[in-house]
């Protein structure tokens, strides 16, 4: 028997847009009136706020996540033939950024209770090229930030956060952003704090790097009409600054539901009627901002991810893979040179792992009805 009537998105993002739509139509009407779409005021305003919230001194917005990490890379002093240290299983964008800042990805294993980077692994992958780690707060939740401190102290290594699923996460007194010489921020319509189209930021309390990203995101250039680096046309538009200026005093709200919609599913998960179903594991607390709610569809199960996929998908439950190739086996980059096999935890993870739908205003009896269906695999 198929029961379709309830039906529960992966994301809806309505959810958060109509109460506050007049209130981000008003914040678009004055940029059109001002016509400073281009580095205009908002942008500076929400630059301030947005590093506030995040515990830094500089925020710089630019055009994407992704040139976020290429340009603050290249700021804080990454060179090409550097070597920079990024976890296997990951959004490609990671390796990307590392890939445009001119630097050598080397990729590293993750630990397959919460796919973080394993930080015992990425000490063996230091050679005397090695210049920095990219740790990725994957899914919402940070890398131990006291861990990382100590292993970028022991082995003389640049901190540069990834932090685009994690918007506001905290672990360990820290806040996502604030534990490496600089961070970056995605605000792709679906993270946490999302645009309404492409945006990124770069965060630091580093005066010097925030000074040398404004350059590089804006041809290069200092003061106008005059270019000391060849740079980029990187920015983030005014009007995307607009709306995500309004939605940032609602963000930690968003991120406290978030939270609790990850604590429902964790308890009814642990009812152990659900068999081979293993959540990532919550190392934080409070502090997951869970931008993802992943599970494996471990060996224990007799089902395989897909067909839990299609049962769920029957009954009108979405869900998504994130992500189900590794960057090291994806066509593109054969050239780094890795092979099936190098990353084992990765590797199980592209094929156990499975995104249950997550966003704030998911009700109790929508997850209620996602963990009963999980009961009968
Ligand atoms: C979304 C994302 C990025 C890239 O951000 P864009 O704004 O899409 O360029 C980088 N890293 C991770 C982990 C992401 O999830």
């Amino acid at each position: 028997m198929i029961v379709s009537s309830k039906t529960v998105p992966f994301v809806d993002l309505t959810l958060q847009h109509q109460p506050i739509q007049a209130e981000i139509e008003q914040a678009m009407a004055t940029v059109v009136q001002r016509g400073d779409f281009i580095l205009g005021k908002t942008l500076k305003e929400f630059e301030t706020e947005f590093a506030q919230a995040s515990g830094v001194k500089h925020g710089v917005g630019v055009a994407s996540g992704t040139d976020a990490i290429a340009l603050g890379l290249q700021a804080c002093g990454i060179l090409p033939g550097d070597e920079v240290l990024v976890p296997a299983n990951t959004f490609i964008a990671t390796v990307i950024g590392v890939i445009q800042a001119g630097a050598t990805p080397i990729l590293v294993d993750c630990d397959p209770h919460t796919a973080l980077i394993d930080l015992n692994l990425a000490a063996k992958a230091i050679t005397p090229k090695t210049k920095a780690i990219v740790p990725v707060h994957l899914y919402g939740q940070m890398v131990s930030p006291t861990a990382l401190l100590d292993f970028a102290k022991a082995h003389n290594l640049i901190i540069f956060e990834d932090a685009a699923q994690a918007h506001l996460a905290q672990r360990e007194g820290y806040k996502a952003g604030s534990v490496g010489m600089a961070a970056a921020f995605s605000f792709y319509p679906s993270k946490n704090l999302g645009a309404f189209g492409n945006g990124g930021m770069l965060v630091t309390s580093n005066e010097e790097v925030a000074q040398r990203v404004r350059t590089l995101r804006n041809y290069g250039a200092p003061k106008k009409y005059y270019h000391t680096e060849v740079g980029k046309n990187s920015r983030l538009d005014t009007l995307q600054a607009a709306i995500l200026q309004v939605k940032l005093p609602y963000l930690s709200q968003w991120n406290q539901l978030r939270n609790q919609a990850g604590q429902i599913y964790d308890q009814g998960l642990k009812s152990g009627k659900n068999k081979g179903v293993i959540p990532m594991k919550n190392l934080s607390k409070g502090g997951h901002v869970y931008h993802l709610y992943v599970i494996r569809i471990s060996e224990a199960s007799s089902w395989s991810r897909e067909q839990v996929q299609e049962f769920l998908g029957e009954r009108g439950i979405q869900t998504g893979i994130h992500y189900p190739i590794p960057c090291h086996l994806q066509p593109a980059y054969k050239s780094l040179g890795y092979q099936l096999g190098d990353f084992p935890q990765a590797e199980m993870l592209c094929e156990e792992i499975l995104s249950l739908p997550m966003y704030p205003g998911i009700t109790s009896e929508q997850i209620a009805w996602v963990i009963e269906q999980l009961s009968l695999i």
